[in-house]
């Protein structure tokens, strides 16, 4: 299979990294957590899971650029923070000096030529819902040409059938169909066991259909995407969750039609935010697109230039779903 070397590494660099998520949780102080510049909260874990992922990937493609979504300059100037996240990646990676992990973290921040290949990686998607002990998911892509190739989603709270589990991944390669697997399950080459195929429902009929959103209402416009939604004529309520788990959702069948509008005119979105998501929806027979239906381009920079609002459907809702999107917005 095309990429199955990036895939066998991403798939063995989001577990290592979901795990350390899941230690660092456990015992997370308040003090192991700080604000950014943006006012977003950025923890230990955040700085560790780009760690994990960055050297795994410097081994293995060390002329692959990465884009990330955190850099050490906060860890650089706090030495309790740095030496807290020094122990957690000791504990994954095995003995390794600070500094190899500062300068890990950073190959986030380079420059990168994005018309090219590259990957892009999102170490805790949804660092409130990592906070609040619900959904995110460690994020990790491979992007050519402006297509992503490759997505991982390790999400460690969420549970796939029902089943009280150690976190699912998600994963697909382009063109190959999407899968998920329980994060604990590895045979002694690290790979991932009990690998099952992946669906988007088959819900046609807009009333029956199930729809998520943000959690957090200053991440996307609730009131608009509820009229989106009495205009299709869903009933249920919206199901509100934190992180890329919501691409999961709709990838697996939980949910037929994922909306997200920004509030107001200026967010850009995150490259780190959908590129493995949405191929996980793709690849698992549905559609991603923005609120005007243009298909995303990763080729842009660090942020989804030229797009207003993401559209994550089943597919079959999909044109539905940019009607009544039509009828009720103004982009
Ligand atoms: P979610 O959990 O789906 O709400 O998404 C979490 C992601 O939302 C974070 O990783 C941020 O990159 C992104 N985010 C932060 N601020 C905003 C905003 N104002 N509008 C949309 N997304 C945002
Ligand atoms: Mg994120």
């Amino acid at each position: 299979m095309m990429y199955q070397k990036e895939l066998d590494i991403a798939l063995s660099a989001v577990s290592a990294a979901a795990r350390l998520c899941r230690g660092a949780r456990q015992t997370l102080v308040d003090a192991e957590s700080v604000s950014k510049k943006d006012r977003s909260p950025v923890t230990i874990a955040d700085f560790g899971s780009q760690a994990i992922i960055s050297l795994a990937l410097g081994a293995a493609f060390p002329n692959d650029p990465i884009v990330g979504e955190e850099d050490a300059a906060i860890l650089r100037e706090n030495d309790f923070l740095r030496r807290k996240v020094h122990e957690l990646v000791a504990m994954e990676a095995g003995p390794v000096e600070e500094s190899p992990v500062l300068e890990a973290i950073d190959r986030g921040a380079g420059e990168v030529d994005f018309s090219k290949r590259f990957w892009t990686v999102d170490p805790i998607d949804g660092t409130k819902g990592f906070l609040r002990g619900e959904q995110y998911a460690v994020a990790l892509a491979l992007v050519e040409g402006g297509r992503v190739v490759l997505g991982v989603l390790g999400c460690p709270n969420f549970s796939v059938g029902g089943a009280e589990s150690g976190g699912a991944l998600f994963y697909a390669v382009a063109g190959g169909g999407a899968f998920s697997a329980p994060i604990g399950d590895r045979d002694m080459a690290g790979h991932a066991l009990n690998a099952l195929p992946i669906r988007v429902d088959e819900t046609l009929d807009p009333a029956l259909a199930r729809f998520c959103e943000s959690l957090e209402s200053g991440h996307s416009d609730h009131e608009t995407h509820q009229k989106i939604c009495e205009r299709l004529g869903v009933t249920a309520p919206p199901c509100r969750m934190d992180s890329q788990a919501k691409y999961a959702a709709v990838a697996s069948g939980g949910a037929s039609i994922y909306l997200r509008l920004p509030r107001g005119t200026e967010y850009r979105e995150k490259i780190w935010d959908h590129a493995a998501g949405a191929l996980i929806v793709e690849a698992a027979g549905g559609r991603v697109t923005d609120f005007s239906g243009n298909a995303l381009s990763f080729a842009s920079g660090r942020t989804l230039e030229g797009h207003r609002g993401i559209l994550a459907t089943n597919g079959r809702l999909h044109d539905k779903v940019l009607q009544a999107i039509e009828a009720s917005v103004m982009l």
